[in-house]
C-alpha cells in the first residue's frame, strides 16, 4: 500500500485551507449586505436616522395632491391641451373615488433621496449597475451594500422591477426598475405596473417614483407624465396604499405634473 508523504498532505492541506478561505471571505462579502439589510430593517426609527447620510422628509411632511392644489391656486389656470385630453381618454375614471385618491397622491420638488418613504423607485439600467442621474444619487445615498445586493440579482430587463434594502437611505426599499430606451410606451407602463406588483407583494403604504426614462433614456416628459399617473389612477382604484408621490426634479415636470393631476386627480 502507498502513502502519501506528511509533506504531500502539508500541502493539500495548505491549499485546501486557503481555497476555504478564500470562500469564505466571498461568501462574508456576499452576505454582509443580506446581514446588514435585515439588521437596518429591524431597527427603530430613531435609530435608523443615525444612517443617514443628510436631511430627510417625512411623509407627514409632503403634502397631499388635494392640500397642494389649495395652497397653491395659480394652478388651477394650467388647463389641460387637446392632446392631454385625447391621451386622458383612454382611461375611464370611477369618479366616485377622486376625493379620496386626491389624498393618496402628491407632487414632490426635489430630491427622491430624502424621502422616508416605504420604498422609492430606482430608474435603474439593466444591469443594475450604479450609473448617472437618479440611479447615482440613490446609490451614492444608500452607501455600497445596495451595489452587493444588486449584484447578487444579477441584472433587469428592460419595463421589470426588483426590489433591494435601501441601506443608508431614509427610504425603506428601493424598487429599481428599468425604463424603455427606445420610446416604447408598453415598456414605460409595464416600469409603473411591476413597481406596483411590487409595492402589493412588500405590502408597503408609501412609494415615491422619479420621472422613469426622461433623463438619460429620452422618453417625452409628457407622455411620460400621462402614463405615470394612468398607472397610479387605475391602481389606486383597486389597490390600498397611503401614498404615491410623483417626484419631479426638473421644473418641465413640476409644470406638467400640475396640469395633468388636475384631470387625473380632480379634488371635488
Ligand atoms: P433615465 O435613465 O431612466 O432617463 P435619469 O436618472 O437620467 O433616468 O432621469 C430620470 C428622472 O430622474 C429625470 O427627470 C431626472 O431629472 C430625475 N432625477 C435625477 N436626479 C434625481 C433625484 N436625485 N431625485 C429625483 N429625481 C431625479
Amino acid at each position: 500500500m502507498l502513502f502519501p508523504s506528511s509533506a504531500k498532505i502539508a500541502k493539500v492541506s495548505l491549499l485546501s485551507c486557503s481555497n476555504l478561505n478564500l470562500r469564505f471571505t466571498r461568501m462574508a462579502s456576499n452576505q454582509k449586505w443580506s446581514v446588514e439589510k435585515s439588521r437596518i430593517l429591524g431597527l427603530p426609527t430613531e435609530e435608523k436616522r443615525k444612517l443617514y447620510k443628510s436631511d430627510f422628509i417625512t411623509l407627514d411632511k409632503v403634502e397631499t395632491w388635494s392640500q397642494y392644489f389649495d395652497l397653491n391656486k395659480g394652478i388651477a389656470d394650467k388647463k389641460p391641451t387637446d392632446d392631454d385630453l385625447n391621451e386622458f381618454r383612454k382611461i375611464t375614471l370611477d369618479s366616485g373615488k377622486n376625493k379620496e385618491l386626491s389624498q393618496k397622491v402628491s407632487i414632490f420638488k426635489g430630491d427622491i433621496t430624502k424621502l422616508e418613504v416605504d420604498a422609492i423607485i430606482n430608474a435603474a439600467n439593466s444591469r443594475l449597475k450604479a450609473g448617472g442621474g437618479v440611479d447615482g444619487a440613490i446609490h451614492r445615498a444608500a452607501g455600497p451594500l445596495l451595489q452587493d445586493e444588486c449584484n447578487s440579482i444579477g441584472g433587469c430587463p428592460t419595463g421589470e422591477a426588483r426590489i433591494t434594502g435601501a441601506y443608508n437611505l431614509p427610504a425603506k426599499y428601493v424598487i429599481h426598475t428599468v425604463g424603455p430606451q427606445n420610446g416604447s410606451a408598453p415598456n414605460l407602463k409595464s416600469c409603473y405596473e411591476n413597481s406596483l406588483t411590487l409595492q402589493k407583494e412588500n405590502k408597503l403604504k408609501s412609494i415615491a417614483f422619479p420621472c422613469i426614462s426622461t433623463g438619460i433614456y429620452g422618453f417625452p416628459n409628457r407622455l411620460a407624465a400621462h402614463i405615470a399617473l394612468q398607472s397610479a389612477r387605475k391602481y389606486l382604484e383597486s389597490n390600498d396604499l397611503d401614498r404615491i408621490i410623483f417626484c419631479t426634479f426638473m421644473p418641465v415636470d413640476v409644470d406638467i405634473y400640475e396640469t395633468l393631476m388636475q384631470i387625473y386627480f380632480p379634488t371635488n
